[in-house]
């Protein structure tokens, strides 16, 4: 399907599935979430993925400046189109997760606020490409899958509870900003959105290696079915007495599950089990 008139220079624009191309033309929604995002005057925005230029200008009412990266070169006039009147927006066509920090430094330099609509297979990955990068991000904005959304902020205990709700809680302070009804995306998607907000908080566990302590975390729940402590020893050759004892410290069961822990209790166990190098 063509997405406008007659494209000026280069390729008609033509809707890719594979680049996940659900856009929002709701302006009253893109306002909104560039206001959930709590965009203002002092901003810079790294936006993820410009598509038709909707969210970029809603975006650009209110940030200083916004950096909008956008993979698929055939949307240049649509986005020349929309954008024609905002003085404040460069757009960089480039697939994102292929940028290192310093390429985004380069181009967005110190401090910034991340906004992206994206598809779903690309959406996690590149929440995490930012929360564990040494990049000054003050937020992310991400609309993904509700069913992912609930997954980023269940509690302990509850069925959606999973190692990336751990990982999600450590790097940031996550919270579901609003819901979004799939007919709200033109073509409109099989499944309904949530729009999440990450306001980073790296020091919220401090004295920590993330990515190390995130690999313990993920062996604790990586077969669901069985007791932490058969999980800790499959993984690191843990003696389940030892798991057991330390866990009637923390007042569990010894035969409890991963999924019971909450991220202090997950710190508390790595220290007490691993000491990083
Ligand atoms: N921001 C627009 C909106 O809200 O209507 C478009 C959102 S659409 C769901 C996602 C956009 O991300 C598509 O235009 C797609 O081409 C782009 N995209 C997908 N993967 C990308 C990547 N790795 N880097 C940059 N853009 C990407």
């Amino acid at each position: 399907m063509e997405y406008g008139g007659g494209m000026g220079d280069g390729e008609v624009f033509r809707f890719k599935k594979s680049l996940g191309q659900n856009f929002i033309s709701d302006v009253n929604l893109l306002s909104a979430i560039a206001a959930d995002a709590g965009i203002s005057g002092e901003d810079t925005v790294v936006e993820i993925g410009a598509g038709a230029g909707g969210l970029t200008a809603a975006l650009a009412k209110k940030a200083e400046a916004v950096y909008a990266f956008e993979v698929d070169r055939s949307l240049k006039s649509v986005l020349d189109d929309a954008l024609a009147d905002a003085d404040n927006v460069k757009i960089i066509f480039a697939d994102v997760m292929k940028l290192d920090d310093g390429e985004i430094k380069n181009i967005a330099g110190g401090s910034f606020k991340v906004v992206a609509n994206l598809p779903y297979y690309i959406a996690v990955p590149l929440i995490f490409r930012f929360l564990e990068s040494e990049l000054d991000v003050e937020s992310l904005t991400v609309m993904v899958q509700k069913e992912v959304a609930e997954r980023l902020i269940a509690r302990p205990g509850t069925k959606r509870y999973a190692a990336v709700t751990v990982a999600a809680d450590f790097y940031a302070d996550v919270k579901i900003l609003r819901t979004v009804k799939r007919g709200m995306f033109y073509p409109a998607p099989k499944v309904d959105s949530a729009l999440v907000g990450f306001k980073t908080a790296r020091g919220k566990y401090p004295a920590v290696e993330g990515k190390r302590f995130l690999r313990f975390v993920s062996a604790a729940f990586s077969m669901r079915r069985k007791t932490l402590a058969n999980n800790l020893n499959a993984a690191f050759g843990i003696a389940k007495i030892r798991v057991g004892e330390y866990l009637a410290t923390l007042g569990f069961p010894a035969e409890i599950r991963g999924e019971r822990l909450s991220t202090s209790d997950f710190i508390k166990l790595y220290k007490t089990f691993y000491t990083e190098p």
